[in-house]
């Protein structure tokens, strides 16, 4: 859905980016970054643009900030997400902290040469759930690294972490943009949004961009299944157009778009209001429909083939339509 670069930063960092490689350049890059941004504001995505840039081997500097240059073997592996230099050290699934032994564990693979040749990245974080155990172990490979190694350490406030650490550390601030700014972001990232989609996120996501960009992003994937599920509903979308359709991950939250629209024609076929509607869209055509979809939802969640559940849903409404138009008119 977004048109950005996955390797890009927010823009209003672009000069912290430019600063920092060209410290690179001059090989005066502090090894040890404590990047400092409240939640929302960029920390990864800007973590991440740095990353890229210090692993590709041949980055282009005729632009600022310089580009990737998305060709090397160190471009082609962190595109990919396996370059071996690597690391992403975060708060497991399972857990509340980033413990000693995953720490541990990082600087053991950190002991290795370089497998690619060129630069280690570590980012880690959020930094405020070391324990302290395992902010004490990274202290001292923040003060030898080894060559060419760099970590980055992301925070919400640079209070929340151990003053040892904060010291050993070059502490990179991200600023918020304006909402100017953040709304011409926006509407240039998310494709086809209107513009009031776009000040309604601005104005609920006030100056954070991460925020923003979530918010409107489920208003448009939202409106966008909306109509499919009209278009579906009225008969003008095959079974296998819906498949086509529905992204393998939000059939989920279709099929809730969906029987919220069954459950509101159910309501106002109830209350009469539609009259001037599809006269085979009885109340009990649309409980048919509903069922349906509510064993679509059943089935979907015992089987992880949705193209195969998309597909057979669509089948099955085309079914129960052509049913009703059949009895309506006969
Ligand atoms: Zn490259």
């Amino acid at each position: 859905m977004s048109t950005d670069n996955d390797i890009d930063c927010l823009p209003w960092h672009n000069p912290m980016l430019a600063e920092l490689l060209d410290q690179r350049s001059r090989a005066a890059l502090h090894p040890s970054l404590l990047i400092v941004a409240p939640e929302y504001a960029g920390k990864q995505r800007f973590a991440k643009a740095l990353a890229a840039r210090l692993l590709c081997q041949q980055l282009n500097t005729s632009i600022e900030p310089a580009q990737p240059c998305g060709e090397c073997r160190g471009c082609e592996l962190f595109q990919a997400a396996t370059h071996p230099d690597y690391y992403r050290l975060a708060v497991a699934a399972d857990r509340k902290t980033i413990g000693v032994d995953d720490v541990r564990a990082l600087l053991q693979s950190l002991q290795l040469a370089a497998q690619i040749g060129g630069a280690r990245v570590a980012v880690i974080g959020p930094a405020e759930s070391l324990t302290e155990n395992a902010a004490n172990a990274l202290l001292k490979a923040l003060e030898e690294p080894g060559s060419d190694t760099y970590f980055m350490l992301l925070s919400q406030t640079a209070r929340a972490v151990l003053p040892t650490i904060a010291s050993r550390s070059q502490r990179i601030v991200l600023g918020l943009p304006s909402q100017a700014s953040l709304a011409t972001w926006l509407a240039r990232s998310v494709e086809g949004s209107s513009k009031a989609a776009v000040a309604n996120a601005v104005q609920r996501a006030r100056v954070y961009p991460e925020l923003a960009l979530e918010l409107l992003g489920d208003d448009s994937l939202h409106s966008e299944h909306a109509a499919i599920a009209d278009a579906l509903l009225g008969g003008e979308l095959s079974s296998h157009a819906l498949a086509e359709k529905i992204d393998q991950s939000s059939l989920g939250a279709f099929l809730d778009t969906l029987m919220l629209r069954l459950l509101g024609m159910l309501r106002e076929q109830l209350s009469g209001i539609e009259k001037g509607g599809n006269p085979a869209m009885t109340s009990q055509t649309l409980q048919t429909l509903l069922d349906t979809v509510l064993e679509a939802k059943r089935s979907l969640s015992r089987s992880p083939n949705t193209r195969l559940c998309a597909a057979e849903l669509g089948d099955r409404l085309a079914s129960i339509r052509a049913e009703a138009q059949y009895s309506a008119t006969h």
